[in-house]
This record gives C-alpha cells, structure tokens and sequence, in this order.
C-alpha cells in the first residue's frame, strides 16, 4: 500500500512517520508513504498555490492546476502495473464522513493520493474532477487536511497484514464476543494494574470485581453488556 500526500506543509508529518509502529511498517516495506509538497508542481516563481475567491468573500482558495499536476504526476510514476487500484481522496468537512467501513475498503487499494487543503478551502473541481472521494473526519472545521490525512492513513495501516505487533491484536477482537461476531472491532473498557489506586487519602480506584475472578464465561458477559462496535 502505497500513500502518497500532497501538502503545502510537509514538516507536519515528520515525527508522525516516526511513530514506532508506522516506522516500523515503512521499515518493513509492508506501506510506503510520500510527502510531496504541493508548491513542486507550482510554475510561477513565486510558488503560488491559492487565489482570491470567485464571487467575493474572506480568505484564499486554493488553486486547480498545481493540484492536478501533482495528481496526475503521481498517478503515472509512482505505481508501475497499469492495473494497480488508485484511489484520489480529497478532505473536505463536507465530504463524505469517514468510518472503519471505508477503512476497510480503501486498504484494498494499491496507492492512496491524498489532497490536504488549507485556508479557506479547495477549488471545487478538485472534488468535481480530480477526486474520487472527498472525505470529513468529523462535523468540526479544522485548519487543514494533514490531520485527517494522518487519521485515514492509521486506520488503514493498523488493518495491513503485519503492520500490529502481533496478528492476534487485529483478528482477537473481530469474533472476540458474541453478537455481530466477525463484522467488525469490539471495544470493551480495560483495566491493568494496580488493582487498586489512592489517588489521595480516602479514595479508592478500583477494578472491577468480576475482571480479577478468573471466570471466563462472567468476564466475557460483562463485557458483552458494555461492548461498542466498530463495524466493519
Ligand atoms: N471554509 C472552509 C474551511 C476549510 S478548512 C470550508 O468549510 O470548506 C481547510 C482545509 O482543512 C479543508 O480544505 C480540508 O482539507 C481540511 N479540513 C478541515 N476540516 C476537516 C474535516 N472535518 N475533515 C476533513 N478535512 C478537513
């Protein structure tokens, strides 16, 4: 799986690839992940990347061209067989809202080209004609797209063969409890030690009785009862 980010800052993420999972994952070749910064593909000397809106209004829009130049350069050189799966997504708050459904899907792909926006948005012929989606993180507004790009990029690499530490941390918890087994993460609350923490004279933090009795079928109802699922 091959991610590659089109940003007008790219330092956001340095230490983010240095995360010792994801460094570890690139290490292992099992994702590939390419910052390019958008200005590469500018060709005025000063860089120029955003323009005055059309039709009034505060704030800079960014521009088309650089981005379908940067599209279109990444689509043809990075990825050699001509049948390799590309998705183009743009983020955008009034995309479509993103979940571990889509997750799933688009780690079926072979390379990833995502589009970060800034200032006041994004050209609207970037989702018209150069994005295959234009995904939301969420109902808030953020200052650009290197977050959510950050986001989508650690639920699909967590679901890549390899990529957790061990297997059974991914396949454990899909059929782990009862109910919609195998459809999707179950999260349940977890304890570890010390069984109990005084934060300050007369408090006591416990952990749940039932957690420290040893009594499969009981812990796997408790947590039954207090599951949320993710789904698939
Ligand atoms: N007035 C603009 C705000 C743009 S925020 C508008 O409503 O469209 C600047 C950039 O941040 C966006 O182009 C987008 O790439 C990114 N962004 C902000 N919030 C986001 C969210 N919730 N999900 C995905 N991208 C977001």
């Amino acid at each position: 799986m091959k991610f590659d980010i089109i940003t007008i800052f790219p330092e956001i993420f340095d230490s983010y690839l240095q995360e010792s999972l994801i460094d570890r994952a690139l290490k292992k070749g099992l994702i590939k992940i390419k910052i390019h910064n958008l200005r590469k593909w500018t060709i005025d000397r000063h860089q120029t990347v955003d323009d005055r809106p059309y039709g009034g209004g505060i704030g800079m829009v960014m521009k088309v061209e650089p981005i379908y130049r940067a599209v279109t350069a990444l689509k043809k050189s990075k990825v050699k067989s001509q049948k390799s799966k590309v998705k183009i997504i743009l983020f955008s708050p009034r995309g479509k809202k993103f979940n571990q459904k889509m997750a799933y899907q688009f780690s079926k792909f072979d390379q990833l080209i995502f589009i970060c926006g800034r200032y006041e948005g994004v050209d609207e012929r970037v989702a018209k004609y150069i994005a295959d989606e234009t995904i939301s993180i969420g109902d808030y507004v953020l200052m650009g797209g290197e977050l959510p790009a950050m986001v989508v990029i650690e639920t699909i690499a967590r679901l890549i063969p390899g990529v957790l530490g061990k297997p059974q941390l991914l396949k454990e918890r899909v059929p782990a409890l009862p109910g919609r087994a195998g459809r999707g993460f179950v999260e349940y609350p977890q304890y570890t030690r010390p069984e109990i923490f005084k934060p300050q004279k007369g408090k006591k933090w416990q952990v749940p009785k039932v957690l420290l009795s040893g009594d499969h079928k009981e812990i796997t109802e408790w947590r039954r009862k207090r599951k949320k699922i993710i789904e698939k």
